[in-house]
């Protein structure tokens, strides 16, 4: 838990713990006037939020962290696994038609090209396939991969990865998805897909106060 605002009483505790830490529970509970009970859930949440930190036999202290840095950390713990969908994978020798096809029946907007082996070999993303159209090709005989942006020129992440760290990556090359990949001997297997879309997703989780 990380509550953006705390109500009176955790202030109040907070700035009993600033002026007199270490200070034992039931000495910030003599000072309110509360039992030690009616104090232990906020001591709970301003300890696990960060804010203070409690050392047995001595009392709680405060730890200095303000809510931004508090939270800062906190996002800067989140991990793809968190947060990744489940990839859309087309083989490299479909033709672009079936992609298109593919892309409008699962509602995605990038889709990843294995191999025979269900290694990673490409991308395709909505103006890849765009572009492709855009020409007087014959869309049911062009396999993908002529089109696709292809390996090893392809931003990949790993399931333990941040998300900040990704979120770096998706902005500085100007793409909508990474796939989530496992390194195997042969190459790369795809296990996940994270998008604009999950990161969106961190955005409101924030704001509604639900990722801790
Ligand atoms: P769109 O082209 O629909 O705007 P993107 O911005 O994701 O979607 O893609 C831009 C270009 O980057 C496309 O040519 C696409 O093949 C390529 N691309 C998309 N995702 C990746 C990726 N993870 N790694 C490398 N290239 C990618």
């Amino acid at each position: 838990m990380l509550p953006i605002e705390l109500n009176k009483r955790q202030e109040l505790i907070l700035q009993i713990v600033k002026d007199n830490g270490p200070i034992t529970g039931e000495n910030i509970a003599d000072r309110l006037n509360l039992t030690r009970a009616t104090l232990r859930p906020d001591l709970a949440i301003l300890t696990m939020a960060g804010y203070l930190d409690a050392r047995p036999r001595v009392g709680y202290f405060y730890t200095g962290k303000t809510g931004s840095q508090l939270l800062t950390e906190k996002i800067k713990k989140l991990q793809v696994k968190d947060y990744q969908s489940i990839p859309v994978v087309v083989d490299e020798n479909v033709s672009v038609y079936d992609a298109i096809c593919t892309m409008f029946l699962e509602d995605v907007g990038t889709l990843f090209v294995v191999n025979k082996e269900a290694l990673l070999v490409g991308v395709l993303s909505r103006k890849d396939l765009l572009r492709a159209s855009l020409g007087k090709q014959e869309l049911t005989t062009i396999p993908v991969n002529i089109i696709m942006t292809r390996m090893p020129n392809i931003t990949v992440c790993k399931k333990e990865d941040l998300m900040i760290d990704v979120a770096v990556r998706l902005i500085e090359k100007q793409i909508d998805a990474v796939p989530v990949t496992k390194e195997t001997d042969k190459g790369l297997e795809v296990v996940g897909r994270l998008t604009k879309t999950n990161m969106t997703k961190v955005l409101v989780d924030l704001g509604h106060d639900e990722m801790f």
